[in-house]
């Protein structure tokens, strides 16, 4: 039983070592020198391994074809990843939002446990590009060899786990999608999912480096009569180009298609105060402030670089004395503070994006083994499928899951054959 893993990231060397301690004999090659390039850079440099949850849950995380996935989650799930991690000697700890880290915060310990257990399995690591996946000569559905840049393989089955197409650097650059595709499979487009998004409003760039913390961000799609698509409370970034942070990567992962201004970012800046009580506050510091001027007067409530937008936006001169503010000024500056809008035109680049959406249409793998139903002896794992999740340690989940799935599904078929 000869298996090929192509891709030495989550996906791969849970692949490797599963197959190779199933019993076959395994061969994983990684064009980089070292393993699991990107997993050495998640969660910014802690590795967020997986997320505490149950099956539904991790469903319920996937923002494209959850479904697919449930064959998968149950065989591996949460629970399991975070036992395999402990018996691999790696203890963990979960913070908030159920999100699991390695208690030393090194994502090293991830990529080093992951390592030893394709080692100890007694898988073999080749680093070398694999550059075609060859087909059989006899007419049946079935690969025959992997030729890399220095040699050809032959094998009984692949695994190709070559992930999406962002950071580049890392290696993912989509070599396993053109296999894919040159063998006939259909690959949906990769786009950015968990992205920064792009705004050409000028208030971005007046207010870049801010950090808005417990806000109510709410995203509406203008194509759909502004039909509200995502909704989330936390904190959002203002960058250069536009804006960024946790509940905007999240919302990125709604925005399909990304078309220039299709999308409006509203955020709630006052999310615990309802309009009365809003009301109230403000009145409380325009009394506070009677005799400065509108600019000088928000300092209470607005972070100092917004002050001069939010008034912009509510359409008021910020020198106005507070004392002659009409209530129906008034009323603008509450409705500017409860629904302040960022247009947005577009996405940062896929190779920054966390994650790649699209890939191996799941239509054609069968999501009980991971299998291709164009060739028999050919398995996807990881980012290279089209399925994707929010933040939070799911994606790292799906890497392993089906990395194990597509081990075990080989090797049972690879017996199958041998018996
Ligand atoms: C900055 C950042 C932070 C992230 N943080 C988190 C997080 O904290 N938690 C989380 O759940 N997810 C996180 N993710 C997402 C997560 O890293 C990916 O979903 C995961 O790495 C996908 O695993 P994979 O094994 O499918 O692919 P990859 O990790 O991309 O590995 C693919 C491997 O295949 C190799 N390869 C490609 N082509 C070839 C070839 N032709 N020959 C040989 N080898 C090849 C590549 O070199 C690479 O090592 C983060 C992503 C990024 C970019």
């Amino acid at each position: 039983m000869k298996i090929a893993v192509i891709g030495g990231g989550p996906a791969g060397m849970c692949a490797a070592g599963k197959a190779a301690e199933l019993g076959a004999e395994v061969t994983l090659f990684e064009k980089n020198k070292l393993l699991g390039m990107k997993l050495g850079i998640t969660g910014k440099g802690r590795c967020n391994v997986t997320n505490d949850c149950t099956p539904d849950v991790f469903i319920k995380n996937m923002t494209k074809n959850g479904k697919f996935m449930f064959s998968a989650i149950n065989s591996f799930s949460s629970a399991d990843t975070m036992a395999f991690f402990e018996g691999l000697g790696v203890p963990l700890k979960t913070e908030r939002g159920n999100r699991v880290f390695p208690v030393s915060d090194k994502s090293r310990d991830i990529v080093l446990a992951l390592k030893k257990y394709v080692l100890d399995n007694g898988a073999k690591i080749i680093n070398e590009k694999v550059t075609e996946l060859v087909p059989a000569e006899t007419g049946e559905q079935k690969i025959s060899a992997v030729i890399t840049e220095k040699r050809r393989y032959e094998f009984d089955a692949v695994i190709l786990c070559t992930g999406g197409v962002s950071y580049p650097t890392t290696g993912s650059d989509g070599d396993g999608l053109r296999f894919s595709e040159a063998l006939g499979h259909k690959i949906i487009t990769p786009t950015p999912s968990l992205i920064g998004l792009t705004s050409d409003d000028r208030c971005c760039a007046e207010m870049q480096g801010l950090a808005l913390k417990n806000v109510a961000v709410t995203v509406c799609d203008t194509a759909k009569k502004n039909k509200t698509i995502y909704e989330d409370f936390g904190e959002m970034l203002v960058t250069h180009f536009g804006v960024s942070g946790p509940t905007i990567l999240s919302a990125s992962a709604h925005m399909r298609p990304m078309e220039k201004d299709r999308y409006e970012v509203h955020v709630d800046l006052k999310p615990a105060l309802d309009e009365v009580k809003l009301d109230k506050r403000i009145v409380s510091d325009f009394e506070k402030y009677k005799n400065k001027e509108l600019a000088n007067a928000l300092c209470d409530l607005l972070p100092s670089s917004m002050i001069a937008p939010v008034i912009a936006r509510a359409g008021l001169d910020g020198t106005k004395k507070i004392n002659s503010v009409t209530q129906k000024e008034r009323r603008a500056l509450l409705e500017t503070l409860k629904k302040f809008t960022v247009k947005i035109s577009g996405t940062r680049p896929i190779a920054e994006a966390i994650v790649t959406s699209g890939g191996v249409a799941v239509s054609e793998i069968s999501p009980g083994t991971m299998q291709s139903k164009k060739w028999d002896n050919l398995y996807f794992a990881g980012e290279i499928i089209d399925v994707d999740a929010y933040t939070g340690g799911f994606n790292l989940q799906i890497a392993y899951s089906t990395g194990m799935k597509a081990a075990e599904s080989a090797v049972e078929s690879l017996s199958e054959v041998i018996l």
